[in-house]
């Protein structure tokens, strides 16, 4: 098993991409925004925990993240693309911890890079599917349903995450420039550590974190 990293601030499409990337090279996703946000929905524990933080758009505290990923990698045999995390300095420490006890390896870390102006538009207008095992992901001008509200997959409505408001978004921002520059330090100086630019239109950026998977996978 090995582990990619997949991160770039809210609205960088990380989720997106993600989701294509481990389509297509047969990776296993590990999103812990959707974790988190599965547990809020079914009410548990962790949900209960985490429902103001993921609702104002702050972190969850470490020991909780971490926890969750510790439990799922447990058994895990395939390689992993995680999505959205770490996304802290002391994430990213102890997931390193976490490898070298159990000797396994880091696949690729690809850092998706959009500058803050292009970013807001992003969130605010996205909108997503409200049946979580669909999550499809529209924007009310980039990516347009065939009807309005409505998912073109799965015919269920489409609503904004209480997260992507304009008041969450700018939290958000504030929590990412504090916790992720630390972090993408940690990695820049990696031999695995990919820059890529993430303005191009979502099919072009793919195609360039395609290009990076097909050489290393
Ligand atoms: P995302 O879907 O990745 O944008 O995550 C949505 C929300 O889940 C974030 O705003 C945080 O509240 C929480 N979250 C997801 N991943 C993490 C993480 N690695 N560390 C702390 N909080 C997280």
């Amino acid at each position: 098993m090995r582990l990619h990293l997949i991160f770039g601030a809210p609205g960088s499409g990380k989720g997106s991409l993600a989701k294509l990337v481990h389509e297509k090279f047969a990776l296993t996703h590990l999103s812990t925004g959707d974790i988190l946000r599965d547990s809020v929905s079914k009410g548990t524990e962790v949900g209960l925990r985490v429902k103001a933080s993921m609702a104002n758009g702050t972190l969850v505290d470490d020991d909780t993240v971490n926890g969750i990923v510790f439990a799922r990698l447990q058994d895990e045999t395939e390689d992993v693309l995680f999505d959205g995390y770490p996304r802290t300095l002391n994430q990213a420490i102890a997931l390193d911890d976490f490898l070298s006890e159990r000797e396994l390896d880091f696949g690729l870390v690809v850092y998706i890079d959009v500058p803050v102006s292009v970013l807001e538009s992003r969130i605010v207008g996205r909108r997503v599917c409200s049946n979580s095992s669909c999550g499809a992901i529209y924007h009310v001008i980039r990516k347009k349903p065939l009807v309005d509200g409505v998912c073109d997959s799965c015919k269920s409505l489409l609503v904004q995450r209480p997260d992507d408001t304009s008041l969450a978004f700018h939290a958000r921002m504030d929590e990412f420039n504090a916790s992720y520059g630390p972090m993408l330090e940690h990695y820049r100086g990696k031999s695995n550590f990919r820059q890529v630019d993430g303005i191009a239109l979502p099919d072009e950026v793919f195609s360039a974190v395609s290009m990076l998977y097909e050489e290393y996978v």
